[in-house]
């Protein structure tokens, strides 16, 4: 490849299109501080999303730590996560002085794996943190069955699963909060920002003082919040993109089936279905799983070399970062570890060139043949 092809390319609006929206911010000076455009945002992505309320913020790990502070859990209480995530799902609980308990993944989907959740349940228990991995979504049925059981919050982390919905209803709408990313690199974007989706008025008000460093008013600063809030720009940014995010979910769509096509015959590469049923994917990733490490490992450098940039997304394990230690004990991560371990992330995003995915796969079958996989 003559240009290098990284595993995603952010998408953004016409330049006159965005350049026309910001115009009267000159007039206004008004920048920040959950201006008109913020609160547009809020109302259209609320309707998008299909969820009740919508608390938007500077990114999505900010909206994540800003989710888990707004429910007040008393320190140190734990928390059961899955460490196959980015590791912004572990830092949000850890940065509020709650300890991750990290359960184990569906080989299927990725997801975290329900069936071994209540094993995992101690009087400390607080709250179950799920994440909705490359937008295949969590057995949510399941997951809020455990939690009005035992009475635990559930905050999803729904940062792949932006517009996705299940059983027609708006993936935000499960469980106590979801939190969306609305990073440059991700299906939608505002440059940098996020999102606390929730069916709580009350929610909503607390995200809004914690987002503006907890102040209630001009004489009462209620919470120990910090500095969360969207700015104008990004807000706009998103107003714009939100035009064309369908469209783009409908190319992606394509290229996804495309790469299925391509690698359909390679037994050593196992390609993503997006079939759960009663989903509406958006088709963020494509992630491959090889039939060994050592292969991941070799398609990985190779095509490097070739000038494409995979991404070994999600690896290591959050569990394994080096600023944890071994403070945070694990049970067995089997099936995380071992996905982990042979994962790939190949590049996808709406206006990479077709001929460019074909290559990507006659790369990948040359590799395997001469590696003998
Ligand atoms: C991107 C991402 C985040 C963090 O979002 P930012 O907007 O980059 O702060 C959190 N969790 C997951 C799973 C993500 O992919």
């Amino acid at each position: 490849m003559e240009q290098k092809i990284f595993v995603t390319r952010t998408s953004m609006p016409p330049y006159e299109e965005f350049a026309e929206m910001i115009k009267p911010l000159w007039n206004t000076h008004w920048l920040t501080n959950m201006g008109k455009y913020h609160q547009e945002l809020e109302q259209k992505l609320r309707e998008y999303l299909q969820v009740e309320q919508l608390s938007l913020m500077v990114n999505g790990h900010m909206s994540l730590e800003m989710a888990i502070q707004a429910m007040q859990f008393p320190e140190g209480s734990e928390v059961i996560t899955t460490p196959f995530t980015f590791v912004s799902t572990t830092h949000a609980i850890i940065r509020n002085r709650l300890k991750p308990v990290f359960c184990d993944i569906k080989p299927t989907d990725f997801t975290i794996d329900e069936s071994k959740m209540e094993a995992l349940i101690t009087d400390k228990t607080v709250a179950i943190v799920p994440v909705h991995v490359y937008g295949n979504i969590c057995n949510v049925e399941e997951i809020g069955r455990i939690a009005a059981k035992h009475g635990l919050t559930v905050i999803y982390d729904a940062a792949h699963a932006f517009g996705e919905t299940y059983k027609g209803k708006g993936i935000g709408s499960f469980g106590d909060a979801s939190v969306f990313s609305f990073h440059a690199t991700k299906v939608y974007n505002t440059i940098e920002g996020g999102a606390v989706a929730s069916a709580s008025p009350d929610l909503y008000q607390k995200l809004y003082n914690l987002k503006n460093f907890g102040i209630l008013n001009e004489n009462v600063i209620a919470d120990i919040g910090a500095n969360a809030k969207m700015n104008e720009f990004a807000a706009i940014m998103g107003l714009c993109n939100l035009r064309y995010v369908q469209d783009n979910i409908k190319i992606r769509k394509k290229k996804v089936q495309l790469y299925n096509e391509q690698l359909a015959d390679l037994s050593c590469v196992r390609t993503p279905e997006f079939s759960q049923p009663d989903v509406v994917y958006n088709y963020a990733y494509y992630p491959v799983v090889f039939a060994t490490a050592e292969y991941r490992d070799i398609v990985y450098d190779r095509l490097k070399e070739e000038n494409i940039y995979s991404r070994k997304y999600f690896y290591p394990l959050t569990s394994d970062a080096d600023c944890f230690g071994d403070r945070y004990s694990t049970c067995a991560l089997d099936v995380a570890r071992d996905i982990s371990a042979r994962v790939l992330v190949l590049p996808l995003y709406p206006d990479m060139d077709d001929d460019v995915i074909v290559e990507i796969a006659q790369d990948i079958h040359k590799i395997s043949g001469q590696a003998g996989m």
